[in-house]
């Protein structure tokens, strides 16, 4: 059963960001199977209330659910979660970040990102880990996706970049034309 509760001390570190939870902060401890051990025992993650729900949207989902705990930005937090469990790639966005080199491929459209550009790095999530897997153009925002609206997770985790990058990053993506809706006449 996951759980959404008080962090009892501030030892505890969020899987999500790798920063520590502060006591008494409301945290998500998502239950899973201990891989280290054969015994079919179990092991708890923890992470920062909005690092679970944008990296583990359906645990936190459950916890919201059953938890007594007073929630503060419990709509907004509730919303972001939903994102991610009806787009799956959504749990994935990372960081925005500007390309250092033009050396690598896009995830999404599969050609080179090229220096200096914007791009979203991924990563992929197992057994209580999160693993680097790439990045895409922003262009492939709404192929990768399937929905351009990951800015709040961005915001979130780019904790490195500067506010004022973070507006240009936001207009960049806001200024990416939508793609044409699929033509259903197979002739052309
Ligand atoms: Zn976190
Ligand atoms: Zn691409």
């Amino acid at each position: 059963m996951h759980i959404i509760g008080p962090a009892p001390t501030g030892r505890a570190t969020c899987r999500g960001c790798g920063l520590k939870i502060p006591a008494k902060d409301l945290r998500l401890g998502e239950r899973a199977p201990n891989t280290y051990a054969d015994d079919g025992s179990e092991t708890t993650y923890w992470y920062h209330l909005a690092c679970g729900a944008f990296r583990r949207p359906e645990p936190f989902l459950e916890a919201l659910a059953s938890t007594a705990a007073e929630v503060e930005d419990r709509v907004r937090l509730e919303h972001e979660a939903r994102l991610g469990v009806a787009h799956h790639r959504v749990p994935r966005a990372n960081v925005a970040e500007f390309a250092p080199s033009g050396r690598a491929t896009c995830r999404s459209c599969r050609t080179p990102i090229e220096k200096g550009a914007w791009r979203i790095s991924l990563l992929f999530y197992e057994d209580g880990r999160f693993t680097p897997a790439g990045f895409v153009h922003l262009t492939c925002v709404d192929a990768y996706f399937e929905t351009r609206a990951i800015v709040e997770r961005v915001r979130h985790f780019s904790t490195d970049l500067a506010p004022a990058d973070l507006s240009l990053f936001e207009q960049a993506l806001a200024a990416v034309p939508s793609a044409p809706p699929a033509t259903s006449d197979a002739s052309t």
